[in-house]
């Protein structure tokens, strides 16, 4: 899915979630959250910034690298496309991101909902991605092995995602209905 996409789900989610944890809206939850939720499209951005930078790339590659569509990307050196690659591959993995919350789950009350975030973005890309566009390896490294799934950019499927994303925004806005009073459990005596 699109980074602006997967930031804007894992928002709805923290103020559907907030609604019964108010602490999913405090500020710094919600920006570390967002950001977990997106820095997998983003991180392995910056080995080809590096390129751009210091190796005689230039940002109108790195540009056209963070717009390509499958063999549109610019030839980067070996040693950017490795790292690139194995960064966005490890980001977009569920073993490494399993382990992470296995290695993190002691302390889970705190970086819970961010981790939330980054397998939010594993799970939407597994199916937002085709054979044809950037099969995730949701295996990485066991296997490069994708799903076959629907692409982002499918021109209906990208419009239904913003009309589903502003409904939800809209149904959100609203408060909770009120909830009832609870019985009191016993009758009282004559
Ligand atoms: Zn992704």
């Amino acid at each position: 899915m699109d980074i602006l996409a997967h930031g804007l789900w894992a928002g709805l989610g923290l103020r559907w979630l907030a609604r019964k944890r108010p602490a999913a809206a405090r500020p710094g939850i919600v920006a570390a959250t967002v950001a977990a939720a997106v820095l997998p499209d983003l991180a392995h951005l910056l080995p080809v910034i590096a390129w751009a930078m210091f190796d005689g790339g230039s940002a109108a590659e790195v540009w056209r690298y963070a717009f390509a569509v499958p063999g549109t990307e610019p030839d980067l050196p070996a040693w950017a496309a490795a790292w690139s690659h194995h960064v966005h591959c490890a980001l977009h993995s569920a073993p490494v991101a399993g382990a992470a919350t296995l290695l993190l789950w002691r302390w889970r009350a705190l970086p819970g909902l961010v981790l939330a975030g980054w397998w939010s973005h594993i799970v939407i890309d597994v199916f937002t991605h085709s054979a044809e566009y950037y099969a995730v390896p949701v295996l990485y490294p066991l296997s490069y092995q994708g799903f076959d799934g629907l692409a982002w950019n499918t021109p209906w499927f990208l419009g239904l995602n913003y009309l589903t994303l502003a409904i939800c925004a809209m149904v959100l806005r609203r408060p909770p209905a009120a909830t009832p009073p609870a019985p009191s459990g016993c009758k009282e005596l004559d």
